[in-house]
């Protein structure tokens, strides 16, 4: 049987190696790194207007939602392309969004970031690529939350199946030797924090009177959380979110002189911002409370 994850980390190791080593051939892989990213975020940008408003991310071909000329392809390159255009369509002027140049950007400088501080730390590659898509998920869920209040299943299921199958291709991410024990646990984190959270948030609407602690969307984001940075990781992420967003809520009541129950705060983003940080610390914070424990 083709082995991917023995080729994939292959791959990594050489690059990495080589990269130490020749300083052109490292930055060759944080180009290539980065616009790899910069390409997810691109689809990113599509997911992020066209989702919310029901249309199909497959169907039709990029157009300009001012005039509806048809984008072509070598005005469609990440970064480039806003860059060369000024941020403008060609045909009728119309400015487009700072979004689109922010996403590509960002996503790319994310991918790059999340495999330098993996090959840091010896993390696996495995969970380069979960990270990855960790990372590609957030952003869009939260810049969705933060603007309409959902977060689309569309996005959501595509995201945990592929997090799931990942795990299988690359078992080690998950700390198993076995395709099907990857896929077995990956399935068993999922079902274990979304079905905690989905309880929770049932006993919350309860006390709440019928008002949303936690909205669906946000178990099911945990769920693909659960998966693709692990457990702990949720669970930090979690914990963040509800610390900030309290904060957050708090500042704004006082702001606006109403009660922090009066109004309804996009929780994904805080969330998101606490998955950002465990991936990039999440390691040091466990040795932290390992540390903690050891002294008692
Ligand atoms: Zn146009």
């Amino acid at each position: 049987m083709l082995n991917l994850s023995g080729i994939y980390f292959f791959a990594y190791d050489w690059a990495f190696r080589a990269g130490l080593e020749y300083p052109a051939v490292l930055f060759s892989v944080l180009f290539a790194a980065f616009a790899f990213g910069a390409c997810w975020g691109s689809f990113l940008n599509v997911c992020i207007w066209r989702m919310p408003r029901r249309e199909s991310v497959v169907s039709a071909p990029s157009h300009c939602t001012s005039c509806g000329y048809d984008i072509r392809w070598y005005d469609n390159i990440p970064v480039v392309s806003y860059l060369v255009l000024r941020g403008k369509c060609r045909k009728c002027r119309t400015p487009y969004s700072c979004r689109y140049f922010v996403v590509e950007v960002v996503t790319g400088l994310a991918f790059v970031a999340i495999f330098l501080k993996a090959a840091a730390v010896n993390q696996t590659p495995q969970t380069v690529l979960l990270y990855w898509l960790a990372f590609w998920y957030l952003l869009g869920a939260a810049w969705i939350d933060a603007k309409h209040r959902i977060i689309p299943d569309d996005l959501t299921f595509p995201v945990l199946v592929i997090s799931i199958i990942l795990s299988g291709v690359f078992p080690e991410a998950v700390g198993q030797k076995v395709w099907w024990k990857g896929v077995v646990s990956a399935l068993a984190s999922a079902a274990a924090v979304s079905g905690f959270l989905y309880v929770f948030s049932l006993i919350g609407r309860k006390l709440a009177k019928g008002r949303d602690a936690l909205g669906l969307g946000d178990v099911k984001l945990c769920g693909v959380l659960a998966v693709t940075i692990g457990i702990f990781g949720c669970c930090f992420s979690l914990f963040a979110a509800s610390i900030a967003g309290i904060i957050y809520g708090t500042v704004l009541a006082v702001k606006r002189r109403r009660s922090i129950g009066r109004f309804a705060i996009p929780f994904a983003p805080f969330i998101a911002g606490g998955a950002v940080i465990w991936m990039f610390a999440g390691n040091w914070i466990l040795e932290f409370f390992r540390h903690i424990n050891h002294l008692q």
